[in-house]
C-alpha cells in the first residue's frame, strides 16, 4: 500500500512526504481508510507503531471536506483525549505536522500550567483540541470550552486513561458531547474495563489490530 492509494486529500499527502514518509505502517493501511469511510474505530496498537497518524491524518481529512457547521471560537469539531501532558504535546505537534498545508487550528490543554494562556487561546478558532481528561473538565467548569460541535472523539491510549484513574472523567466529558459523532478509541492492551468502554461507546466499529 502507497499513502497516495488511502484516499487522503493532496495537502496532507505534501505534508507526510515532507516528513519524509514513504510507506504507511500497518495500522496507518488499515485505520486510515476505516477512519475516512466514517465509521467508529476500535485500534489494538502501542506506540511506536505510527498510531499517531493513524487517526491524525483521517480526521484533518474529515473535517477539511466538511466545513463546520457552526464556526465559532472555543467550540472544537475534534476533541482528542490523552493520558498525560506528554503525549498530548506530542499528537499536537503531529497535527500541525500533518496539517501544516491546510486552514485547520488545534490547541493543546493540560494541567500542571496556569489555565490562563489555555483561556486565551480559547478565544479563537480551534478546530482540533487535544487534551487531558482533568484540565478538560476544568474548562468546563470556567465555560471557556463548548463541546456542543464535536463531530469526532479519539481516546488515546485509553488502557493508561483508565489504569490512571480518569474513568469518570471520561464519562463526564462523553456525556457533554453530541449524540451523533464519530468514535476512535486506541489501546495497547483490552482488559474488561476497556471492552466495556467500547462497548458503551462504539456503534459497528471497524477493528484493527498490528
Ligand atoms: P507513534 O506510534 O504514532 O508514536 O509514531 C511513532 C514514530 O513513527 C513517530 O516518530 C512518527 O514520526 C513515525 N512515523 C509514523 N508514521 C510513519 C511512516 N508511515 N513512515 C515512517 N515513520 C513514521
Amino acid at each position: 500500500t502507497e499513502f497516495t492509494g488511502l484516499g487522503l486529500a493532496a495537502p496532507l499527502l505534501r505534508a507526510i512526504s515532507e516528513a519524509g514518509y514513504t510507506t504507511p505502517t500497518p495500522i496507518q493501511a488499515q485505520a486510515i481508510p476505516l477512519v475516512l469511510a466514517g465509521g467508529d474505530l476500535l485500534a489494538a496498537a502501542q506506540t511506536g507503531t505510527g498510531k499517531t497518524a493513524g487517526f491524525v491524518l483521517p480526521v484533518l481529512h474529515r473535517l477539511l471536506d466538511k466545513p463546520a457547521a457552526n464556526p465559532k471560537a472555543g467550540r472544537p469539531r475534534c476533541l482528542i483525549l490523552t493520558p498525560t501532558r506528554e503525549l498530548a504535546a506530542q499528537v499536537e505537534e503531529s497535527v500541525q505536522t500533518y496539517g501544516k498545508h491546510v486552514d485547520l487550528t488545534s490547541m493543546v490543554m493540560f494541567g500542571g500550567v496556569g489555565i490562563n494562556p489555555q483561556i486565551q487561546a480559547l478565544r479563537r478558532r480551534v478546530d482540533l483540541l487535544v487534551a487531558t481528561p482533568g484540565r478538560l473538565l476544568d474548562h468546563i467548569g470556567q465555560k471557556t470550552l463548548d463541546l456542543s460541535g464535536v463531530e469526532i472523539l479519539v481516546l488515546d491510549e485509553a488502557d493508561r486513561m483508565l489504569d490512571m484513574g480518569f474513568i469518570r472523567d471520561i464519562r463526564k466529558v462523553l456525556a457533554l458531547l453530541p449524540k451523533q459523532r464519530q468514535n476512535l478509541l486506541f489501546s495497547a492492551t483490552f482488559s474488561d474495563e476497556i471492552r466495556q468502554l467500547a462497548n458503551g461507546l462504539l456503534s459497528n466499529p471497524g477493528c484493527v489490530e498490528v
